[in-house]
């Protein structure tokens, strides 16, 4: 991890070391207490966030800015704040630990508009709901380089910690950001860009590779976010962006990576929402001329997938949204011919919804359907050049292969209806995988090139709603792989750390939900390998030999839960799903809908669509679906969705795991995107699914302080006539003498080669007292 450069002197670049400091109070001397002269952890107490170096206090080391703005804090508003848990600036520190008190802790900051508490390395965000004068320019030059204790917690600490570390100690970074909709999530990751765009150098060259990196956002966000229930400008997708960098930290280039794309939104969603940004957009901000061009009417109403009471948000200008990103485009590199395909294949999805059938009868007497109102097909067909009875021909009937002759059937509407919004789901979500892919052909950095790697996470955070599908399911099982990993790497870190020092390393109880994440993804018995089994069965699939088969298997599993043993054990509930089995995860226990879960995995498309869409003329439309092509072997059957999901689940968490990580945890304080307004039972809930507690002590499994000795006795030597004044031994026996003579308990601290370990907050808290009655 990265030395931070306090007031004292750097360390040797390359040394990995890991240091640990108490609050920044005015030493016995009269000058400003000089913390280790390196920092790099961020385990350590922030007692409230005063800033330091004020004049007159200890000079800072040469060519190490001052911080801006600091005032040293009288000593009694320190020792009153030491003892005020409600300002502790990192929860690790907070004693005692209960959900209480870190909840009243949030809560406290909160009040004071200090939405950034640390857990150690981790950064708790809380919403605020109104903008915050903390990232200006000035707050951007703050935190640069800044003494990481001499500041309040922030975000750009974070930023800032990442950047340095893999400009000076050549460690990719990774930072993932978790939280519930509207936690402030995407707003985390965007502050997170812009800061290292502000802090990396400047030039021609360097400032293009920014501008098409941060331009990304409103392209994908015009067609991955939609307005819900609980954010105006909500992610529809989960989100991964490594960002390269050259040896000097100047930023080449990077790599998009996206999740799961809700595509259930493109035919349905719920009153008081809206369909994906783009199509309000277009329609809205598009020119008479284009709209022309795209057979398109410039009114939502028009379009039964646009939902219609809802299609202007106030606060939210389409239009001028919809100039944003065609700019953000330009920037990018899109070709004004790319940029017009892709709004014909928008425009395709959107007139889809409109395509109308009616039912007819057959001689045979069977229902067939037949296109209602032949215009909007037509003009589809127009759009993407091809052949009307070829597209109506392939939504009203389908082919099936009898023996080894393929015989046309006829759809029934609703038939019909699945398949067209089937086709349009697919258009939309493959053509949300060619926009990623065709950002990153214009931010890939040339191969062969030496570089740097932060990678950024914007993720759905863990769900529980009161009905749970096969999203929540898959966004869960994702969740419970971020904190598996987050239990692997700081474990891992921590285990490093005491192996480098020479302390014997204890194993810590905590808790593994390794057999969590097994239930759900093991290859021969998990939920996903037998939801994939009972989707390859021929004939008709059935979830109810599913959740048979789930219940056998998992009879005795001490994570799962049928329906049977739910009703057994409560009073029968008569809310829950027809079929449905719990999960106990980290976060808190799940009962998922069983319903969808085989359609939602298949995820299917009469293999007549995809014929149609390769046959189109249209470059871009037809390049979205190969297997369409009739040359191409029947290929096996595409992989579900779930196994899909699996497989890019396990890639990114090699990723992460080969990265240095750095959290943001963000909590959403209200529900009614209120400023400042701070609901406990909802943070509450939230602490528990991210795990705070959880991550509090996995942080202080070992010892939750070290220090640099040097530092640590300079501190403290006055507690003891044996090192006070003045101690000529090493730093190291200066500290054994010291806290021999304290008497605390062997088993509170570990001397390490270059560092003192203390196990818990409280031994900490009694020197500090102790100290304190003295000054
Ligand atoms: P998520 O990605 O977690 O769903 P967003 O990042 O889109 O949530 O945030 C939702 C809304 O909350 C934003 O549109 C913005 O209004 C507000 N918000 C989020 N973070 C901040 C912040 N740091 N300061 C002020 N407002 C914020
Ligand atoms: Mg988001």
């Amino acid at each position: 991890r990265r030395q931070r450069c306090g007031p004292g002197p750097r360390t040797e670049p390359g040394a990995l070391v890991r240091s640990c400091s108490v609050p920044q109070f005015p030493c016995p001397e009269g000058g400003l207490w000089a913390p280790a002269p390196s920092w790099a952890g961020r385990d350590q107490p922030q007692f409230g966030s005063w800033p330091v170096g004020s004049p007159g206090s200890a000079t800072p080391a040469a060519g190490v800015p001052r911080t801006a703005g600091t005032a040293q804090p009288p000593a009694m508003e320190a020792t009153t704040s030491l003892l005020d848990a409600a300002a502790v600036g990192d929860l690790v520190m907070l004693d005692p630990l209960t959900e209480e008190s870190l909840l009243r802790t949030l809560q406290e900051r909160f009040s004071r508009e200090e939405i950034y508490t640390y857990i150690g390395e981790v950064v708790i965000s809380v919403n605020p709901y109104k903008p915050l004068p903390i990232y200006t320019p000035e707050k951007v030059e703050e935190y640069h380089n800044c003494n990481f204790f001499a500041v309040k917690p922030h975000i750009y600490a974070i930023a800032d910690d990442a950047y340095c570390s893999l400009r000076d100690r050549d460690r990719d970074q990774c930072i993932l950001i978790t939280g519930e909709s509207g936690a402030g999530k995407t707003e985390a990751s965007k502050l997170v860009m812009s800061y290292v765009a502000a802090v990396s150098s400047k030039g021609e060259e360097v400032d293009k590779v920014k501008e098409q990196l941060l331009q990304s956002n409103p392209v994908l966000e015009a067609f991955g976010n939609a307005k819900t229930i609980r954010n105006d400008n909500s992610s529809r997708f989960g989100k991964y962006m490594d960002v390269e960098f050259d040896f000097k930290g100047d930023p080449l280039g990077g790599v998009i990576s996206n999740y799961l794309l809700e595509k259930s939104r493109i035919v349905r969603h719920v009153k008081g929402e809206r369909n994906f940004h783009i199509f309000y957009q277009l329609l809205a901000g598009g020119s008479a001329q284009l709209l022309q061009q795209l057979k398109l009417r410039p009114d939502c109403s028009h379009y039964s997938y646009l939902n219609h009471e809802k299609s202007v948000l106030p606060g939210m200008d389409d239009a001028a949204n919809f100039r944003a990103m065609q700019d953000a485009m330009a920037i990018i590199g899109f070709t004004p011919a790319e940029v017009t395909a892709l709004l014909e294949v928008t425009a395709v999805v959107l007139k889809l919804g409109n395509v109308k059938l009616s039912s007819c009868f057959q001689a045979s007497g069977m229902e067939a359907s037949s296109i209602a109102e032949p215009r909007e097909l037509q003009e589809i067909s127009q759009l993407i050049g091809l052949d009307p009875n070829t597209l109506e021909q392939a939504l009203c009937s389908r082919t099936v292969k009898v023996r080894d002759e393929s015989v046309l059937t006829a759809l029934s509407v609703s038939q019909g209806y699945y398949g067209r919004d089937a086709l349009a789901k697919n258009i939309y979500s493959r053509l949300f995988d060619w926009l990623v892919n065709r950002i990153n052909t214009s931010i890939q950095v040339k191969p062969g090139m030496q570089r740097k790697v932060m990678g950024v996470l914007d993720i759905y955070g863990f769900e529980i709603f009161q009905d749970n599908g096969f999203e929540q399911f898959i966004i869960n099982y994702c969740n419970e792989k971020l904190q598996q990993i987050f239990i692997l790497m700081t474990l891992k870190e921590e285990q490093e750390e005491y192996v480098r020092e020479g302390i014997q390393w204890t194993p810590v109880e905590f808790f593994d939900n390794t057999i969590i994440c097994d239930l759900i993804e093991n290859s021969k018995v998990g939920i996903l390998a037998m939801l994939d089994e009972e989707c390859l069965r021929p004939g008709t699939v059935n979830e109810d030999t599913f959740i048979t088969k789930l219940n056998q298997i998992f009879a005795s599993h001490k994570r799962y839960e049928s329906k049977e043993t739910l009703n057994a054990k409560h009073v029968t509930d008569v809310s829950l799903p027809l079929r449905c089995f719990r999960i106990h995860h980290y976060a808190g226990k799940v009962t998922y809908n069983v319903t969808g879960f085989i359609e939602k995995n298949n995820d299917l498309l009469f293999r007549d669509l995809s014929q149609a869409m390769w046959a189109a003329r249209h470059t871009l439309l037809r390049s979205l679906f190969p297997e369409g092509d009739p040359q191409r072997p029947s290929l096996k059957l595409p992989p579900t969705t779930g196994s899909q999901f699996k497989a890019s689940v396990a890639t990114l968490m090699k990723n992460l795991y080969s990265k240095n990580p750095n959290y943001i945890r963000c909590i959403k304080p209200n529900d009614t995107k209120t400023a400042m307004r701070f609901t406990p039972d909802l943070v509450l809930a939230q602490v528990r699914y991210l795990g705070l507690m959880e991550n509090v002590r996995v942080r202080r499994a070992g010892y939750a302080f070290r220090q640099l000795y040097q530092p640590f006795l300079n501190r403290y030597k006055m507690l003891s006539r044996k090192t006070w004044p003045h101690w000529m031994g090493s730093d190291r026996e200066g500290t054994e003498v010291l806290l021999a003579e304290l008497k605390f308990p062997p088993e509170e601290l570990a001397y390490g080669h270059t560092k003192i370990f203390i196990r818990s907050p409280r031994t900490l808290f009694d020197l500090e007292k102790r100290r304190q009655l003295r000054v």
